[in-house]
């Protein structure tokens, strides 16, 4: 009998932290803002967070994320950059087609 279904993390990795993150942008198509919630997985390697007391090096990592404009319901492409360390890898970013509508009308 196959197995069928989703594989559930056990939680074994340990490590494991998202970050969430709300991004406001220019739309290029409707020139209103828009607010969209970004979600950035990073993994946290033990160990090298002390790596012989030098200081982590940082790199820049450029992400491109399709969004959907609320007013024309087109989608464009927003850049991201992102701050990766040896000791914190980033796994996955994934942001929210739509826009963020928490305090939408004060
Ligand atoms: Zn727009």
């Amino acid at each position: 009998m196959r197995e069928s279904g989703t594989v559930k993390s056990s939680g074994a990795r340990g490590g494991d932290m998202a970050e969430e993150d709300t991004i406001t942008v220019r739309c290029p198509l409707c020139h209103n803002e828009h607010r969209y919630e970004l979600r950035v997985r990073r993994t946290t390697i033990m160990g090298l967070t002390f790596f012989g007391g030098r200081p982590e090096v940082e790199t820049k990592r450029h992400y491109d994320q399709a969004v959907l404009c609320p007013v024309t319901n087109e989608r464009f492409v927003i850049p991201i950059t992102l701050t990766d360390t040896p000791s914190t890898r980033i796994d996955e970013v994934t942001i929210d087609l739509s826009e963020d509508e928490d305090d939408a009308d004060d």
